[in-house]
């Protein structure tokens, strides 16, 4: 059966790229080939997002955010608003991070807001979730991820799944160096679409893209995405060099 969800690899920069950086990483990023089965994002620091929106206006790269403040304007001094993304032109964002989790303590609940008013303006959301080291070890994974969903992200709407991509990141891969095993991913995408049917219907766990984060490259890439449920890749590390990065967009079979 062919499935109708989109391949997908999103490029997450984190603090890294200033202006003249961003612009050669997207240049270098120009110059390859990707091939029509899957959506290629990078999200740049806030500073570099207008310009790279601009630079990237003549491909099919979209541009998302890392994060967005929950309310819609107002005294939060040092915040960014949905409204002031998609003023210049980004649509997309990723919410719930594990860094923004772990570093700047964004709760589940909170996230569910970053997560209404980005749906509220019409925006896609990369929703991350995933286990800790301790939670693996005490083999409380699957709750964890489940909590993580039920109270971040599974009270929206039938209808806004369309505008969701999901990211599994256990967090003990992060940036480690150490990847979960194509099975490990396997297994965790599968119980997360499970969860999905049985909260809401086919459709959804069917049409919802789920990626893999944590320390994807070029030499794991395809094995891992060859598996039946995971669509592609939310990459760190790897984003930052062209090549490597265009190596991973181009892992699917
Ligand atoms: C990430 O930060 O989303 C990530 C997966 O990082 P890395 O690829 O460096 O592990």
């Amino acid at each position: 059966m062919m499935s109708m969800r989109k391949n997908i690899v999103a490029g997450n920069w984190k603090m890294n790229c200033d202006i003249s950086q961003t612009y050669l990483l997207l240049d270098a990023l120009k110059e390859q080939q990707i091939s029509d089965d899957v959506s290629v994002i990078v999200a740049p620091p806030f500073t570099s997002l207008q310009s790279a929106n601009q630079a990237l206006l003549d491909t099919d790269i979209l541009v998302a955010a890392q994060n967005m403040h929950q309310e819609a304007t107002g005294a939060y001094t040092g915040e960014v608003s949905a409204a002031m993304l998609k003023s210049v032109g980004v649509d997309t964002v990723i919410l719930g991070h594990s860094e923004r989790r772990a570093i700047f303590l964004e709760t589940n609940a909170l996230l569910a807001s970053k997560v209404n008013i980005a749906l509220d303006n019409e925006m896609t959301v990369i929703f991350c979730f995933g286990e800790e080291l301790k939670d693996r070890k005490a083999g409380t994974h699957f709750n964890v991820v489940k909590q993580q969903l039920q109270e971040g992200i599974f009270h929206i709407e039938k209808e806004n799944w369309n505008n969701v991509i999901l990211a599994y990141e256990p967090v003990w891969a992060i940036g480690t160096g150490e990847t979960a095993s194509p099975q490990q991913a396997q297994e965790m995408h599968g119980f997360v679409r499970n969860t999905l049917a049985e909260v809401f219907d086919t459709d959804v766990s069917e049409g919802v893209s789920i990626v893999y984060g944590g320390s994807v490259k070029p030499g794991n890439a395809k094995e891992i995405f060859s598996k039946e449920d995971v669509d592609g890749g939310l990459i760190g590390g790897a984003a930052l060099n062209a090549a490597d990065f265009m190596a991973i967009v181009n892992a699917f079979e």
